[in-house]
């Protein structure tokens, strides 16, 4: 998932309006505003990352050469970009990232090589950077910490096409267990189903409609509706949920309570779906939805589980998502 998502994310949490002010009358918010690692590199001359020794010393015991490279205070140079870059043999480029990403404070991919690549140089840096970032263990705590139960207003939502998660929802079974509270009697918890929607056209959908969780789905030969009306849920309290199909069944459990079953009419058994998955909503959701649902859940979602052992995780497996807040 992109850095821009989650920057959005984190921005979503505050009201906020973006006025201009000119630089000239802005004198005492200069600092605050001024990003502290760009202030550093306009700055300061570069702070070397890399012992120049350490560089020198390995580029010697790997030879390093490079097309038009040249030495320059004892170590091999290149010129990029009208500077003369570092050649970063290969024993000390993890250290050269590492060192880089603990001293910013775990920056992505775009600020990591804003930081290194004006002094620094090696084939597929780039790709290296990315990589690092991507598996680096903080960074992928932080932001399942910074949101593991996300908040919808009931104008958000998460969206994913991942095709591990796609291929559990589509075909001929579904296993989907998942932890919600509503705040109100309305709004779609899920949904999967077709780019262009018809009155025949395949999904199947979770929600709350007048305060009880409807279950439902069309495999393209009719509706069913399995409703769980033994148990209000827009109480604001967690509730546990497990809906599953298999073919044209499909069964209903919240709390760990009755089990509720319905069937799908007519001969076919398998999920069309090309839409990927939608949770707490979707965008024209009127629409999208055939006017089933107006609104999202204005509520949380938690633990969303497919097929018993594949578990979501919410906001770095979405494609996109919209109006997401941490769970209050
Ligand atoms: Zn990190």
């Amino acid at each position: 998932m992109g850095r821009l998502f989650r920057w959005s994310l984190k921005v979503s949490m505050y009201d906020f309006d973006i006025k201009y002010k000119k630089g000239s009358t802005n004198i005492e918010a200069d600092m605050l505003t001024r990003h502290p690692i760009a202030y550093h590199i306009i700055n300061t001359p570069p702070e070397p990352l890399l012992d120049i020794n350490e560089i020198s010393h390995f580029q010697n015991i790997e030879n390093t050469s490079a097309p038009k490279c040249f030495k320059r205070d004892g170590v091999f140079v290149v010129k990029r970009q009208g500077l003369a870059k570092i050649i970063v043999p290969k024993a000390l480029r993890v250290k050269l990232m590492e060192t880089t990403h603990k001293k910013f404070g775990h920056p992505g991919v775009a600020t990591m090589l804003k930081l290194i690549s004006p002094q620094y140089y090696w084939i597929n840096i780039i790709t290296d950077i990315r990589n690092y970032v991507k598996y680096c263990e903080t960074c992928q705590i932080k932001v399942t910490e910074m949101i593991a139960e996300p908040m919808f207003t009931g104008a958000s939502y998460l969206h994913y096409f991942d095709e591990n998660i796609v291929k559990r929802i589509r075909g001929n079974k579904l296993d989907i267990r998942l932890k919600f509270r509503s705040f109100g009697p309305n709004g779609l918890l899920l949904w999967s189903g077709k780019k262009e929607m018809s009155a025949a056209a395949d999904y199947l959908s979770l929600g709350l409609k007048e305060g009880y969780l409807h279950f439902q789905y069309n495999l393209g030969s009719g509706e069913v509706l399995i409703v769980y009306n033994s148990t209000r849920v827009d109480d604001g309290k967690w509730h546990t949920v497990k809906a599953t199909r298999i073919e044209q069944g499909g069964t209903l459990v919240i709390d760990g309570g009755i089990l509720i079953s319905g069937a799908s009419p007519g001969i076919l058994n398998q999920l069309n779906v090309n839409n990927g998955l939608y949770l707490g909503g979707m965008e024209s959701i009127a629409s999208l939805s055939m006017n089933k649902y107006h609104s999202g859940l204005v509520g949380c979602l938690a633990n969303v589980t497919l097929s018993t052992n594949y578990h979501i995780r919410l906001i770095t497996h979405a494609t996109t998502g919209i109006n997401i807040q941490a769970c209050l």
